[in-house]
């Protein structure tokens, strides 16, 4: 094994554990070791064990619902959802009831991040409602996030007054050349979440073969500068009939190596690391929260009437507390 990596590693998580940040350079660096070698091993191990501490080993289940299965015009070239792609046949969209149900299905299994997940130009004003509602009906250790389109800091203050406590959103790898969508405008919604009470979770995604080291560096240093509290990896699934469809799935070392990197640089910052799909190889490399989602999934085809891939609380428990963590529900402190 490299002296001088295992040095940089070891720099890097006494950094971590004090909440230093990293330099481009060293993220490349990290995220440039060859999945599987001895080095990758060791930064692994390194991001496990600062996960331990950073964690104190509670680890959280995140629960997606894909409100509406319909095409979406917006066309990203890795989403089974695009219009173009003539995927979606036939349209979906879950009524409150339904969500209402869900949700609670969710609460009783220990889930702690429900996240509302919508096609680009869903309503915000019918979510809030929503919002309202679910937390007059369903009392529990829980808290609400949306994954939905842009929108200004106006409209976060207002989801943020509706009930919910954080936001997913992302620069996407490729955004501006695999989407439809200009940078600067998934900065702008960034920056909205940014100067609102609301958190921001923001995994590196869709992770593919075709995404460098400094691509990546960049995406991240890009959600530490706007805030991030949950980051983490995602990989994209190849979905037959998407542009990018036919191009491989990056191995579970590769998105183990971005979540333990993820780990290591985002610090004391960043306390919760997610990865999807799940792996006990990302979960041994600094990952504490793992996904079960159901509804529109923009990683497959048809609707996921049951937990997607068949990965329920269950698996997702067991897998957590197999490496070591304990799962754990809890409300929002701040609210
Ligand atoms: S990723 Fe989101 S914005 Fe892009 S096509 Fe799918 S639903 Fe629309």
């Amino acid at each position: 094994m490299k002296r001088e990596i295992t040095d940089l590693i070891d720099r890097v998580k006494a950094d971590c554990l004090v909440g230093k940040p990293q330099k481009r350079d060293t993220i490349i660096a990290l995220l440039d070791l060859e999945p599987g070698s001895q080095e990758y091993a060791y930064l692994c191990r390194a991001a496990r064990e600062a996960a331990m501490v950073i964690t104190g080993k509670e680890a959280y289940l995140w629960g997606a619902i894909g409100v509406d299965f319909a095409p979406c015009s917006m066309n990203c070239t890795f989403c089974s959802l695009g219009e173009a792609w003539g995927i979606v046949n036939h349209e979906v969209s879950y009524s409150e009831e339904e969500i209402i149900q869900q949700i609670r299905q969710y609460v009783s299994c220990g889930v702690r991040f429900i996240v509302l997940r919508t096609t680009e130009f869903y309503s915000v004003d019918t979510l809030c409602q929503f919002i309202k509602d679910i937390r007059a009906q369903v009392a529990g250790e829980y808290e609400l996030v949306l994954n939905i389109g842009e929108f200004d800091v106006q409209t976060a203050n207002k989801i943020y007054e509706s009930g919910v406590s954080g936001i997913y959103h992302a620069l996407r790898l490729g955004e501006g050349r695999d989407t439809a969508f200009d940078p600067a405008q998934r900065n702008d919604t960034l920056n909205s979440v940014h100067r609102s009470p609301l958190k921001l979770i923001h995994l590196l995604e869709p992770v593919g073969m075709e995404h460098t080291s400094e691509e990546i560096a960049d995406v991240f240093l890009n959600s530490l500068q706007h805030g991030v509290v949950i980051s983490g990896a995602m990989a994209r699934i190849p979905v037959k009939g998407t542009p990018l469809g036919e191009k491989p799935q990056v191995s579970d070392q590769r998105l183990a190596q971005i979540v333990a990197v993820t780990r290591l640089c985002g610090g004391k910052s960043v306390p919760d690391i997610c990865v999807h799909p799940p792996s006990k190889e990302a979960v041994m490399a600094g990952a504490n929260v793992v996904v079960v989602e159901r509804g529109a999934v923009p990683r497959d085809g048809s609707v996921a009437e049951e937990l997607w891939n068949g990965f329920d609380c269950q698996k997702a428990k067991d897998l957590l507390t197999e490496c070591g963590y304990e799962v754990v529900q809890k409300r929002d402190q701040e609210r």
